[in-house]
């Protein structure tokens, strides 16, 4: 079969490699139809995730089944299917606690197994990990699964973000960060009842999608005090919660000091060299910090029901939709940041 390939140098194509097979019982194959870039990925094609050797990439797909393993009693051929970015055997103690994020036996495909950019995949704990679509695959059309592709993963992180910052009806909340799962956190932090939610960035394209989804925005740059910026252009409003959605030290330094004292923040960018937090810091202000990989599949249910009622529509966050054999591009722009997410139509 067909599967992506990046080496680490910036370069990404296609290889024949072997097709998937069930290995356990709980397994299924999945035909891959759609697969999405995400910001993620972009760290295995630069080369910057130490150990990464040349393989196959991504972690958002929707697809039919076409093999099961012996033991798969919820899923049978045929039937078609969307999944998390992580699998999980919903039976240990993380899973048990909602938390199948940090599945004891679980995994994130491209990391811990071959990425699902490819024609095919091979699903561990199938029933616990996929979640039924109620059409037939030739009824998912490209615009559907822009709808579905989101919630796998970045809808579902910048959603948790809301949820660990605590916040509730009425809240004021910001946003740092104009990412796709910056975005995902303000229609999050709205749907948990937030009264504002104003999205710090330095993108205006990306700040301008985030305003259609019902946020406020602000412009920042890296160089400045985002805190200070805000404060300024909005009359010394109190910040409430605070959702992290970037991973950088400014970041970070930006959502401790524009919460207000006793309020609470929530981290879901992944820190990369974020100095360690000074306990002073958070006790001075009375403050809750919470940061974690996002339970994707405990909210996955619950995203494609309203997605499927019309109650939440993601698609905005895919921008740019590419055949499975321009992958380059897909990545190239992602990379340079012309394109906000880039979804792959693999069949
Ligand atoms: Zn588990």
């Amino acid at each position: 079969m067909r599967s992506s390939w990046a080496d680490g140098t910036r370069s990404i194509g296609i290889a024949e490699v072997g097709d998937p097979e069930i290995e356990q019982s709980t397994d299924v194959i999945v035909d891959v139809h759609f697969a999405a870039v995400c910001g993620s990925d972009l760290w295995p094609y630069r080369g910057l995730l130490p150990g990464h050797r040349a393989g196959s990439t991504g972690h958002e797909f929707l697809g039919v089944v076409s093999e099961v393993g012996g033991a798969v009693t919820g899923l049978a051929p045929g039937d078609a299917v969307i999944a998390p970015f992580m699998y999980s055997d919903g039976a240990c103690s993380a899973c048990r606690h909602d938390l199948p994020s940090q599945c004891e036996h679980g995994g994130l495909w491209g990391r811990d197994g071959a990425g699902a950019q490819a024609e095919r995949i091979r699903v561990p704990y199938a029933d616990t990990t996929l979640v039924k679509l109620p059409w037939a695959i030739d009824e998912i059309t490209p615009e559907r699964a822009r709808a579905l592709l989101p919630l796998a993963d970045v809808f579902a992180t910048g959603y948790h973000g809301a949820v660990l910052a605590g916040v509730g009806p009425g809240d004021v909340v910001a946003v740092v960060g104009d990412g796709a799962v910056g975005i995902s956190a303000a229609v999050g932090a709205l749907m948990q009842g937030a009264a504002r939610v104003i999205v710090l960035g330095e993108n205006p394209e990306r700040l301008a999608v985030a305003a259609r989804f019902g946020a406020e925005t602000l412009r920042v740059s890296r160089e400045e005090s985002g805190a200070e910026r805000l404060r300024a252009a909005f009359d010394d409003l109190e910040v409430d919660r605070v959702v992290e959605a970037v991973g950088m030290q400014g970041a970070f330094d930006t959502a401790l000091d524009v919460v207000r004292v006793g309020g609470s923040v929530g981290f879901v960018g992944v820190p990369h060299a974020v100095e360690p937090i000074a306990p002073m810091r958070l006790f001075g202000k009375a403050l809750q910090l919470a940061g974690g990989t996002a339970p994707a599949r405990r909210y996955l249910d619950e995203f494609v029901a309203a997605t499927i009622a019309g109650d939440l529509d993601m698609s905005a966050l895919i921008d740019h939709t590419y055949a499975f054999d321009d992958i380059a591009e897909a990545y190239r722009a992602m990379d340079a940041g012309e394109t906000l997410k880039a979804m792959l139509v693999i069949r």
